[in-house]
């Protein structure tokens, strides 16, 4: 902890669940909080599918963050990527373009989140982009919306299927949610509106290498969610290990070893995710072990050994019991920064309580009208689940607009089966694509360097900012870009 003349410093990595409920937590307290994010919003992930279906628009679910707390005088918001964290000399290096920002702390939020997993198939990101950012929904919105166009247009029969079967590759809640989505914007959305196909006759599959879908929530549940998309038209394929990924479709692995290939053009991975490789500088400065998932096996009081005020929360944290969920991570923040509070005031981190997790439950809603929720041992399915689920959503949206907006967007999609959001850009669709190439081909699309010097570093601080390369190449966005 800092003694002297300046206010404690706390650096908040990340402006998702646990980097905007962490900062809000610090709002009243004696400190200055810098948050540090590499995206300038505040996203709500568990709407994400909706951005990538068409009902909703980006900003509606990712308000700015600096908005967002431009009211809480001690906090301020640094576009960055963090590459770095300098656990002996306590700062933080992040990288806009190729301008280079270390900020120094006296204490530490890292909550830097998860990317998708390909399980070391990173090749397979080309083919079947996850769902982590606002660019992955508006991609997938353009894949999803762009194959019907093709579709449209061709004259071949089994172009046609290719173009009009879509995979979801993962049977947990984003999974259920994106084929129940798909599902209903060709049958509903999208009906009636070309002239050279019929979007109705769509073939959506959900598949996953486990035996079951929603396997956190239960048998009952996850049957339930599975009747209602078979209904739904939606084909399941469970025991089904996807081994090969590429333009034109994939293969899946049957349980006795026999290979498949599934024709399809738009494909969607929501099958795992791998902690921030922040965890492992953390772990590897630390003594602090991470598990199979790049997540930071945390003391009780979710710092790391040696580090009493480097708090490691949400989605890339290993806590038994606490699952990689917004409560998680808004649980996990909002209690370090109350350890960080309790410290000013005086408490040895030997006497802090350890991390205790409240589960509020868990709920995914698999269509119109239809969810599956768990609270405590109740377990429910259908209409009332799915109003919980809407009513839950809506609550933690941030902004008192973007609720009304959502709520007014919600209302059109549900009862008109309109969606307002259904432009796509060629940016959008190539943009990824494109700016791989370009950095592949070693054109230069950034800016020269500009490096900070923070007044308030200390002398080792300075030296460390000093020794900082200035044009490096992230490793970190180099995992990311893979994921
Ligand atoms: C599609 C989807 C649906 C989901 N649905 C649900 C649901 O229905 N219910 C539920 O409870 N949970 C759901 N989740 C999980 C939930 O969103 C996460 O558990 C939660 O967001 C974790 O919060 P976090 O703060 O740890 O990370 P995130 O919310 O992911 O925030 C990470 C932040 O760190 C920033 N960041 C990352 N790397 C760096 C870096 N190197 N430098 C600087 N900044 C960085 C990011 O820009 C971001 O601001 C869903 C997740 C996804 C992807």
């Amino acid at each position: 902890m800092s003694e002297g003349t300046h206010r404690h410093k706390v650096v908040v990595i990340g402006s998702g669940f646990g980097g905007l409920f962490g900062t809000k937590a610090l709002k009243r307290a004696d400190v200055d909080v810098t948050v540090i994010a590499k995206t300038q919003h505040h996203l709500f992930q568990p709407l994400l599918y909706q951005v990538a279906t068409g009902i909703l628009s980006e900003g509606e679910i990712a308000p700015a963050s600096r908005v967002v707390l431009r009211k809480q005088k001690n906090a301020q918001v640094l576009l960055g990527e963090v590459t770095d964290i300098d656990l002996e000399n306590r700062t933080v290096t992040s990288h806009l373009l190729d301008r280079v920002t270390v900020t120094p702390f006296d204490s530490l939020i890292v909550a830097a989140g998860a990317n998708q997993s390909y399980f070391g198939n990173d090749r397979f990101a080309e083919f079947a982009p996850g769902m982590k950012t606002i660019d992955d929904a508006l991609e997938l919105r353009g894949r999803i919306l762009g194959a019907f166009e093709q579709a449209e247009l061709s004259h071949d029969h089994d172009e046609r299927e290719r173009l009009l079967t879509f995979v979801v590759i993962g049977a947990g809640p984003t999974g259920v949610e994106l084929a129940g989505q798909i599902a209903e914007m060709s049958d509903n959305t999208l009906k009636g509106a070309f002239r050279n196909i019929d979007p109705t006759e769509a073939r959506v599959i959900l598949l996953d290498a486990a035996p079951a879908v929603l396997p956190p929530m239960g048998e009952k549940l996850g049957n339930a969610a599975a009747d209602r998309l078979r209904k739904m038209g939606v084909e399941i394929q469970l025991n089904a290990m996807v081994v090969d990924v590429d333009a034109d479709g994939l293969v899946v692995k049957e349980k006795d070893g026999t290979e498949r290939r599934i024709e399809a053009q738009c494909k969607v991975w929501s099958a795992g995710v791998s902690a921030s490789p922040l965890g492992k500088i953390i772990a590897e400065q630390s003594g602090a072990e991470v598990d199979r998932a790049g997540r930071v096996k945390v003391l009780p009081d979710l710092t790391v050994p040696g580090n009493p005020n480097v708090f490691v929360v949400g989605d890339m944290m290993a806590v038994d019991g606490v699952p990689g969920m917004a409560q998680g991570a808004i649980q996990g923040s909002t209690y370090a920064a109350k350890a960080i509070k309790a410290g000013l005031a005086g408490q040895s981190p030997a006497d802090r309580k350890p991390f205790k997790y409240f589960d509020k439950g868990s709920m995914a809603t698999v269509s119109r009208a239809s969810a599956v929720a768990k609270v405590g041992k109740l377990e429910f399915s259908g209409f009332f689940a799915w109003l919980g689920w809407l009513a839950l959503h809506l609550w933690y949206i941030v902004g008192y607009q973007n609720r009304v907006i959502t709520l007014t967007s919600w209302g059109v999609t549900f009862l008109t089966n309109k969606r307002g959001q259904m432009t796509i850009t060629e940016q959008q669709v190539y943009a990824r694509t494109a700016l791989d190439a370009l950095q592949n081909s070693g054109t230069k699309v950034i800016p020269p360097v500009h490096t900070s010097s923070p007044a308030a570093l200390s002398a080792p601080q300075a030296a460390a900012a000093a020794a900082q390369p200035t044009a490096p190449k992230p490793e970190a966005e180099k995992a990311e870009k893979a994921g």
